[in-house]
């Protein structure tokens, strides 16, 4: 089957959208086991993302910089970091990760603090 680069480029942006709304929403302080459950969940998303050579990319990227996962501010600029790193493979522009902060709104409103189970 042929490549449709309008697909991928269409996974791409909803993918990005969800990972960094994900690091946003994260916790400011996490406690060992919410930073462990999002470093996990980036080793899978890497393993598993649908476009193979894309993901093969990714994970040599996460190789070289290891999720940080420590909090909130952590987590978002690292993803920010990383996305610009494909940006760069890709020929795209660099984002200002300065300006990440309000950036990603999941339009959950305010839940009444922090989750817990
Ligand atoms: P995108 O890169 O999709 O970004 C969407 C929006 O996010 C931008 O418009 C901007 O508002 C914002 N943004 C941009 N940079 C950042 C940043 N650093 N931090 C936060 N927000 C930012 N495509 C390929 O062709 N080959 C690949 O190997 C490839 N690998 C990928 C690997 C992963 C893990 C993912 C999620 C996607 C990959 N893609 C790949 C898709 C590619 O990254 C783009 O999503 C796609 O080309 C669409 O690009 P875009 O210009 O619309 O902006």
């Amino acid at each position: 089957k042929l490549e449709n680069a309008t697909a991928k480029a269409e996974l791409g942006r909803a993918s990005w959208r969800l990972f960094h709304t994900m690091m946003a929403r994260f916790p400011e302080t996490p406690t060992a086991d919410e930073s462990l459950a999002l470093k996990t969940y980036i080793q899978l998303f890497a393993r598993l993302y649908p476009c193979g050579d894309c993901a093969s990319h990714f994970q040599k990227l996460l190789k070289k910089y290891p999720p940080q996962t420590s909090g909130r501010n952590a987590a978002a600029g690292w993803a920010c970091f990383v996305h610009n790193e494909v940006n760069k493979r890709l020929k795209k522009e660099q984002f200002d990760c300065n300006n990440i902060g309000d950036f990603y709104d999941c339009g959950c409103g305010e839940e009444g603090g922090a989750k817990k189970e």
